[in-house]
């Protein structure tokens, strides 16, 4: 557990500065609104004139130091856009890896060449980043990987597959894990590298999934890609660490979204529940219809809390593996729950696409399982904040 006096004085509330953000934000996405998020899924689209517009204002890289084009703020910044978009009924996967898992790796250990060659472009989004970790017989225990990237002289060749690459029809890059060799106690080495999406021998195929959304998730196959050695980010064989200074964001944005979601489908049940009579008054009057309502809010309030104070820890570099954690398990059970209630309120119309609910179901149900499964997080809060053993 963090040691009181090790945590910074945390705010409870946005400060004027943050409150414009997220008033501008949920402006622009407001102005978009569900719609056009089911538009682009239907089409098999990418978002890109929500893309646009978000980094013409300056909310693709909030998180991004002013001098690589970002804004200068923190993760903070970027959980609020998050949220927000979230809340109009628009969840972004795409900006928990790129800008912030991408971000956060490459500000936190690339070379300064890298950074001015990939975060100004990342924090404009004309450069999007996918994230290639998970393999078919390796899953949670990503020691086991066997993509393989073995240097011959000024370049690495890379040879494997990963599956669950999310966004990649979109990306310009894809941060790849690959492991460069055995240590002297038998432990993979694991190095990270930037690799070009277009590149001819990176193959890729589509997995069908029953999520709604406009990232795609694809299988990819590396059949000897060749990567000039530049391209590894941080130092060969340590990318365990290298990877870490990206978990704390993605769990921070995985909370983010699933507290917008489940604010959006709060407000759409709320206003259904107000309006919906069967029996002479509004089905939001039966208890059986407002508690459960009543306690996905204060659920989904008490997530938010702790998504904002693990944003907060982590900007004030301080400590922040466990409250990241945490907010991002409530979170993930907070909005799934608050979505699931939402179509219950709304009976059968929950099922229909006109009422823009039941679409977003499997997005929040996704964070229990990606980008870390609720079990491994409960792995780390038994271990870390209780002291409990092990069990693998
Ligand atoms: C739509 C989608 C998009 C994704 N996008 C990406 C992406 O962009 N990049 C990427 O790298 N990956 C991505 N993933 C992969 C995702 O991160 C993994 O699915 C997730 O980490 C779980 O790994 P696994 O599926 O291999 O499950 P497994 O490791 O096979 O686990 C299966 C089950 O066993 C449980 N389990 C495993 N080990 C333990 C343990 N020690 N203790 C308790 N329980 C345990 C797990 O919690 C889980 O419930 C995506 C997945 C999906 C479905």
């Amino acid at each position: 557990m963090i040691e009181a006096d090790a945590r910074p004085s945390l705010p409870l509330t946005d400060s004027d500065e943050r409150r414009l953000l997220r008033e501008s934000v949920s402006n622009l996405a407001e102005s978009f609104g569900h719609r056009y998020f089911t538009e682009v899924v239907a089409k098999n689209e990418p978002p890109a004139a929500l893309w646009e517009a978000l980094g013409e204002h300056g909310f693709m890289g909030p998180s991004i130091a002013e001098r690589y084009g970002g804004g200068g703020g923190g993760l903070t910044e970027l959980a609020i856009v998050e949220e927000e978009v979230s809340a109009a009924g628009m969840p972004l996967l795409k900006l928990l890896i790129s800008p912030a898992v991408a971000g956060a790796i490459v500000e936190g250990h690339g070379s300064e060449e890298q950074k001015m060659r990939w975060l100004p472009g990342m924090a404009a989004g004309t450069d999007r980043f996918s994230l290639a970790v998970t393999e078919p017989d390796a899953g949670s225990n990503t020691h086991k990987i066997s993509t393989r990237a073995r240097r011959k002289g000024d370049t690495y060749v890379l040879t494997g597959s990963k599956v669950y690459c999310s966004g990649l029809e979109d990306s310009n890059w894809v941060l790849v894990l690959a492991n460069t060799g055995t240590s002297d106690d038998g432990r993979s080495q694991l190095s990270l590298f930037m690799v070009e999406v277009d590149h001819p021998k990176l193959h890729r195929t589509r997995i069908p999934v029953a999520m709604r959304a406009p990232e795609h998730t694809f299988s990819v196959s590396f059949d000897d890609v060749d990567i000039p050695a530049d391209r590894l980010i941080g130092t060969e064989g340590e990318a365990m660490k290298t990877v870490f200074s990206g978990l704390n964001a993605e769990r921070i944005m995985s909370a983010a979204l699933c507290c917008g979601v489940g604010r959006y489908a709060l407000r759409k049940a709320a206003q259904y529940g107000r309006e919906r009579e069967v029996w002479g008054q509004p089905i939001g009057a039966h208890q059986g219809v407002s508690h459960p309502l009543a306690e996905c809010h204060a659920q989904l309030e008490a997530a938010r809390m702790m998504m904002m104070a693990a944003a907060a820890l982590a900007d004030a570099g301080a400590p922040a593996g466990e409250a990241a954690n945490i907010a991002k398990l409530l979170a993930a059970d907070a909005g799934t729950k608050a979505v699931d209630q939402a179509i219950q309120a709304h009976g059968g119309n929950g099922i229909a696409d006109e009422y823009g609910i039941a679409d977003l179901y499997f997005i929040v149900r996704l964070q229990r399982i990606a980008p870390v499964s609720r079990e491994m997080i409960l792995n780390y809060i038994a271990q870390h904040s209780l002291g409990l053993p092990r069990s693998y």
